[in-house]
């Protein structure tokens, strides 16, 4: 198994070394080498993920805490491991405030139905933003159909910078929570979260930032941003998929009512009732995706090895490229140019559709995504019915983006 301290003996950061890490960086699709643009979709595994999820099937696995024997508590040992790593990655104040779900969809849903029945009424607001990812808007329309809370969207410009003012002004003593993206999925912005937490906590409103692409993208600290939810998947963050994780503030969890009910989230049942676990088991009904815990803990591992900020500033030096690059070809259009962004790029060809695009780079061996990426009121924002995204990762290189760049010029050419 590929030590971490290995990882970490290389501080400089060594895109071609990091590369090596990803075996299947090595593979080779319609005999040509796999240029791999879409890890905002989901990340590649490296070796030691890998190594980490074959370690508990081949040498560990059992199911977890209940068991008396050996490898059961072994087992429970890890999963709990991993829990305090999560909390270490996110400096949350306890790991009691970490509760794994499979995803970050899961994460929303739990908040939506969870903390939405015990705490909002008929008539209380909460406020999206119009860079929303579906997972972080159809929850709340769920809620809506169920108990009559309104929804307010809060607007972005034409670079899909999000209008911190515009915000401000949907702010009102009704506003009970602010749901919003910290990094856009489809277009890379990167929200003022720092100023929209204090703004909604003025009002009295608490805070969910949907963090699937930010946690990989750079270093979160909750308590220093004082969010309280933060939500986020294993496997954009080089872990398996199939394990995601809440965070919540202790106080707002243990007021949460369970989210489904089953094994491992009781203390005592009877046939009249039912006495629930504390946090978080209270959240984590039935048997959880144990190897993906091994695995999101081996994913902690590596990034924390390289450093969140390491990996920010090569993916930072990535955009700045990518953009410039791409401005390159005639009549490319970048979709979301804000002002802070995290490495994705979205963009339009005139005249050639964005299916037609993806096809024709799949035949190169490049992979992107092409579609809505699962943000069509964005789409709708900017009158399209979708983009290509190029989105990077930390094994992504410079050549990556050339291979793209060049793919696109040969596109342009057969429209032309
Ligand atoms: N939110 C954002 C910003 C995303 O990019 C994604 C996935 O692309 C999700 C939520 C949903 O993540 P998952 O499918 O892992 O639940």
């Amino acid at each position: 198994m590929q030590s971490v301290a290995a990882v970490a003996e290389n501080t400089a950061f060594d895109v071609a070394r990091r590369r090596a890490d990803f075996p299947i960086l090595g593979k080779r699709v319609y005999d040509k080498p796999l240029v791999f643009l879409d890890s905002a979709a989901s990340a590649q595994k490296p070796q030691s993920v890998i190594d980490a999820v074959n370690h508990c099937y081949t040498r560990e696995y059992a199911n977890i805490h209940r068991g008396v024997y050996w490898l059961s508590v072994r087992a429970t040992e890890a999963y709990e491991g991993a829990r305090v790593k999560v909390q270490r990655f996110l400096n949350a104040a306890s790991e009691r405030e970490i509760v794994f779900t499979k995803s970050t969809t899961e994460a929303i849903n739990l908040v939506a139905t969870s903390h939405g029945a015990a705490a909002l009424n008929a008539g209380d607001e909460i406020i999206l933003s119009q860079l929303e990812h579906h997972a972080n808007i159809v929850p709340w329309q769920l809620l809506r159909q169920r108990i009559g809370i309104d929804i307010k969207v809060a607007p972005i410009d034409a670079q899909g910078n999000f209008l911190l003012e515009e915000f401000e002004k949907l702010l009102s003593p009704r506003t009970r929570l602010v749901a919003v993206t910290h990094t856009s999925n489809a277009l890379g912005t990167i929200t003022p979260v720092d100023e929209i937490i204090r703004m909604a906590h003025a009002e009295g409103a608490l805070v969910l930032l949907d963090g699937a692409q930010s946690v990989v993208h750079g270093p979160v600290d909750v308590q220093a941003l004082d969010v309280d939810f933060f939500a986020f998947s294993g496997h954009k963050l080089y872990g398996p998929s199939g394990i995601g994780v809440l965070y919540g503030k202790a106080d707002l969890l243990s007021a949460m009512p369970p989210y489904q009910g089953g094994g491992d989230m009781i203390r005592r049942v009877t046939f009249e009732k039912t006495e629930f676990a504390d946090i978080p088991s209270r959240f984590e009904a039935g048997t959880p995706h144990i190897a993906g815990a091994y695995g999101l803990s081996a994913a902690i591992d590596y990034v924390s090895a390289i450093g969140m900020d390491a990996i920010a500033a090569h993916e930072s030096e990535l955009l700045e490229y990518a953009t410039q690059r791409l401005q390159e070809i005639n009549s490319l259009r970048l979709i979301g140019t804000a002002d802070d962004k995290a490495g994705i790029v979205s963009f339009e060809l005139d005249g050639v559709h964005a299916h037609d695009i993806g096809t024709i780079l799949d035949r190169e061996g490049i992979a992107v995504r092409v579609g809505h990426h699962c943000a069509q009121p964005l789409m709708d924002h900017f009158g399209i019915t979708g983009t290509v995204r190029a989105s990077f990762g930390l094994y992504t290189d410079k050549s990556d983006i050339d291979a793209l760049v060049q793919a696109l010029g040969a596109v342009r050419e057969i429209f032309d």
